[in-house]
C-alpha cells in the first residue's frame, strides 16, 4: 500500500541566516527543521490524510490514549550527506520494519512500511538544507501515538504517525572517547514476554532511575542485566554491546528482551564479511570481569545509530570498578566504526544495500 502525500511548504521557514546559526552547533535533540510529515489513522478510514507541512504543535484532548496508557512507538534513524552533494539514508526498510513489530507488540495500527519511508523520504526533500555537512548528519525521529479521546484501557482506534528531524553535529568532538558504564544492580530493563524488544517510549521512563543512578556514580551510561538470574548482560540504555576477545572473535547478547539494533546487525554482517567468528550468546558481568582481569577480553563497545560504536573503557559497579584495554579506545570498535561510517556516508562500496540515496 502507498499514499500520496500532500506537501504544504511553510509558509514561516528558517531563514538561510537562522539555519546557519543553528547548524554551526546543533548539539543533540534540541534544533528542528522546518518540517514534519504526518498520517492519520482511524479505524473508518485506514491510513489517511498523509502530509508534509510545517512544524506545529499537535492540539491533543486531555483525555487521549496515549497520555493516559503510554500507547506510543517510535524509531531513530540518520541522512547523511554525500561528498557529491547528494544524501544517503542507512536502512531505512530495517526502521520501517522494526516500527511494525513495536506497533504489533504495543496493539497499535500496523503502518504499512512503504508509507514510513515515503514519509520519512518527503521529510529529507523539503528540508534537505538542514542536513549539516562534515560529521554532522540528520536525526530522524518518526513516531505513533494513540490519539482516541477514550479513558479505558483498550487499544485506541485513532492514531497520528508523524516524522520529525533534528540536525547533530559529531557525537563525539575530538574522535570516539571511551565511555565509563554503570551494572545496574537494582533495576532492570526488560523481561520475557515483556516489551524489551520494541521500541515503545515505556522502555526509556522506566529506565531513566536506572541512568540517573549511573550519573550518581559518575558515569556515563547504565548497562542492564537479566531480570530472572541479575547475571547476563543484555544491554545499554540506548545501545547494544559487543565484546572483543583475544582470538579475534566478537560476542554479543542474544535477541530476545533486548532492542534488535540496526547497527547491531550491520556490525554482525560487517564482521562476518572480513571472516571475523561473531557469536550470539549469554554473557555474565563475573565473566566480564574475569575475562578483563585475565586478558582473554580486548575491547568492549556499544552501537547505535546516535554515537555509531562508543568503546567502553571503564565498568563500574557496586561491588567495584574494572579497566577495558586500559580505559582506551580499541582497534576492533575503532576499525568496525571507520566501516560503517563510510558506508553511510557514500565512501565505501556498499555490499549489502544498505543505501537508500534520497
Ligand atoms: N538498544 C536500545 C534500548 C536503543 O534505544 C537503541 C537505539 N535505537 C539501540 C539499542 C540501538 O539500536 P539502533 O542500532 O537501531 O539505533
Amino acid at each position: 500500500m502507498s499514499l500520496k502525500f500532500e506537501i504544504h511548504p511553510a509558509t514561516n521557514p528558517a531563514s538561510e541566516k537562522e539555519r546557519a546559526a543553528k547548524l554551526a552547533d546543533p548539539g543533540f535533540g534540541r534544533v528542528f527543521t522546518d518540517h514534519m510529515a504526518v498520517v492519520r489513522y482511524n479505524r473508518a478510514k485506514g491510513w489517511h490524510d498523509a502530509c508534509v507541512e510545517a512544524r506545529a504543535h499537535f492540539p491533543l484532548d486531555p483525555a487521549v490514549a496515549v497520555v493516559h496508557y503510554a500507547q506510543e512507538i517510535f524509531e531513530g534513524l540518520k541522512a547523511y550527506k554525500r561528498d557529491d552533494g547528494g544524501v544517503n539514508l542507512f536502512r531505512p526498510d530495517a526502521n520501517a520494519r522494526r516500527f511494525r513489530s513495536s506497533a504489533e507488540r504495543m496493539a497499535m495500527a500496523l503502518l504499512p512500511e512503504p508509507v514510513f519511508i515515503e514519509a520519512v523520504e518527503q521529510l529529507v526533500r523539503i528540508d534537505r538544507a538542514w542536513i549539516p555537512g562534515g560529521e554532522g548528519s540528520l536525526y530522524l525521529r518518526p513516531f505513533m501515538i494513540a490519539s482516541e479521546v477514550f479513558l479505558g484501557v483498550k487499544p485506541s482506534e485513532e492514531y497520528i504517525f508523524a516524522v520529525i528531524a533534528s540536525p547533530v553535529g559529531s557525537y563525539f568532538k575530538g574522535g570516539p572517547a571511551p565511555v565509563s558504564i554503570w551494572v545496574s544492580e537494582n533495576y532492570t530493563r526488560a523481561a520475557i514476554g515483556g516489551t524489551g524488544a520494541v521500541k515503545c517510549g515505556g522502555n526509556y521512563a522506566a529506565s531513566l532511575r536506572a541512568q540517573a543512578e549511573a550519573i550518581d556514580h559518575g558515569c556515563d551510561q547504565v548497562v542492564f542485566l537479566d531480570a530472572v538470574e541479575r547475571r547476563y548482560i543484555e544491554e545499554l540504555g540506548g545501545m547494544n554491546v559487543f565484546f572483543v576477545f583475544d582470538d579475534g572473535s566478537l560476542l554479543t547478547p542474544p535477541l530476545g528482551t533486548i532492542l534488535p539494533g540496526i547497527t547491531r546487525d550491520s556490525i554482525i554482517a560487517l564482521a562476518k564479511d572480513s571472516g571475523t567468528r561473531v557469536r550470539e550468546e549469554a554473557y555474565t558481568i563475573e565473566q566480564w570481569r574475569a575475562d578483563a582481569a585475565s586478558g582473554k577480553l580486548k575491547e568492549a563497545f556499544a552501537c547505535g545509530t546516535a554515537a555509531v560504536i562508543s568503546p567502553i573503557g571503564k565498568v563500574c559497579s557496586a561491588s567495584g570498578d574494572f579497566l577495558i584495554s586500559g580505559g582506551a579506545a580499541g582497534p576492533v570498535a575503532m576499525g568496525l566504526r571507520k566501516q560503517l561510517v563510510d558506508i553511510q556516508y557514500g565512501r565505501a562500496a556498499d555490499p549489502h544495500n544498505w543505501i537508500r540515496k534520497v
